[in-house]
Order: structure tokens, then sequence, then C-alpha cells
């Protein structure tokens, strides 16, 4: 448990350093077990990632009641954006480390509610022939997260409307280089469109593209 945490405070100092997120936005996740009680670790609210210790870390268990008032009553204090990390491990059996950010070229996109189609072949990392962007509702709400799992059917990576990007991987190594690939891309994505309306790769080729990414191992 506690190199679990060691690993979320890791991560989520990265989210500063890499540019993923500046400041106190974003937040990060990882799937734990607590006292036989399945749940997740996660960073919590208000404090910069720069002071984080141990203790910080807070465990939430998969609890389809799980709401504000019983995370006040038990004194914690995860992320205000904790639930979609909930329902995404709920509903995600191969999500087991969750990194959501406001990087700025991908909440650039997310600002316009449109999914990416496949101007790069990159696009098929996230899963499928596009990317697609969730429809927006408030942070922290349960509307939020049925958005994001409509945008994450058969897909590892998500915007989210006028906020930001989730992506999620096997582990959290895997889930943080997602959420920059999707933020290069948005950059890319967002020169692109500087010039002109980009050619759009065909859906043959984007299926080719995905059967490559399926046996795609890093060197
Ligand atoms: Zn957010």
């Amino acid at each position: 448990m506690n190199n679990l945490k060691k690993e979320v405070i890791e991560y989520a100092k990265k989210l500063n350093s890499s540019n993923l997120s500046p400041l106190r936005s974003g937040n990060i996740s990882i799937r734990a077990d607590q006292n036989g009680k399945k749940g997740f670790l996660i960073t919590p609210s208000g404090i910069k990632y720069d002071q984080l210790n141990e203790e910080n870390i807070v465990f939430l268990e998969l609890d389809e009641s799980l709401n504000n008032d019983k995370i006040s009553k038990n004194d914690l204090n995860p992320s205000s954006e904790w639930r979609f990390h909930q329902d995404i491990y709920i509903k995600k059996k191969d999500a087991y480390a969750i990194v959501h950010a406001h990087s700025p070229h991908a909440t650039a996109v997310s600002a316009h509610g449109k999914n990416i189609p496949a101007f790069h072949y990159m696009i098929a990392l996230a899963g499928g022939d596009d990317i697609k962007c969730s429809e927006y509702a408030t942070f922290g709400t349960k509307e939020l997260s049925e958005n994001m799992l409509t945008a994450l059917e058969k897909r590892k990576a998500c915007l989210m409307s006028n906020h930001g990007q989730v992506a999620f991987g096997k582990n959290l190594e895997e889930a943080f280089e997602l959420a920059q690939e999707v933020e290069n891309i948005c950059h890319q994505y967002i020169n692109t469109l500087k010039i002109g309306k980009p050619k759009i790769l065909s859906f043959e080729e984007m299926n080719k593209i995905l059967e490559k990414t399926k046996s795609y191992k890093k060197n």
C-alpha cells in the first residue's frame, strides 16, 4: 500500500514537472485494496503536489453509494473529481491507473467539444479511429462520469468538453504516457488546423494501424 502511495505521489509531481497539469489541476489514481476491500488511491484536494506525503493520499472503496456527505463524515479529503475515477474503475476492467489533466493543448481542443479525427495515425493509441470528446457536465457530478464513459467506449483516453483530458492504463506509467501522447496529438492538431482542413486517414487505414498497435511493444 505504501509503495502504491509513493507511486501516486511520484506521478502527481510529474504532472507538474512535465507541464501536463500546472499547479494543482489534474489528479492521479491507482487501484488498491485495503483491509480486503477493493478500491483506489487518489490524490487529495487542495494540497500542492510538491508538498504531498503518504498520509495525504486517500483510499476510497469502490462503492456506488459513496457520496460527498459520506466522504466528509469520514473526514476524507480526496480530489473533488474522485467520482469519475471510481466510475471508470467500476466500468472499465482494464483500467488500473488513471491520469486526469488540464493539459494546455488538450484543454484548448476540448473547448470546441468535438472529437479529434484521424489526422495522424497516433490517434490509434487511444484505442480507436478517433479520440472522442465527452459532453460537458459540471466537475464532480455523476453526469460527467456518464458522459466520460460514453466517450471512453472502446477507448483508453478521451477529451472532456471545456475541461481537459483523461487517460487510463494497466499501470501509472502507461496511463501517464498516454496522457502525454494525447497532449502531444492535440498540440499537433491545433497546428494542423492553422493551415487549413487536414486530410483524414481512411477507416481501412486506421484499422490496419489498430491491428499493429495491438502487437506494439516498446523497444
Ligand atoms: Zn479536472
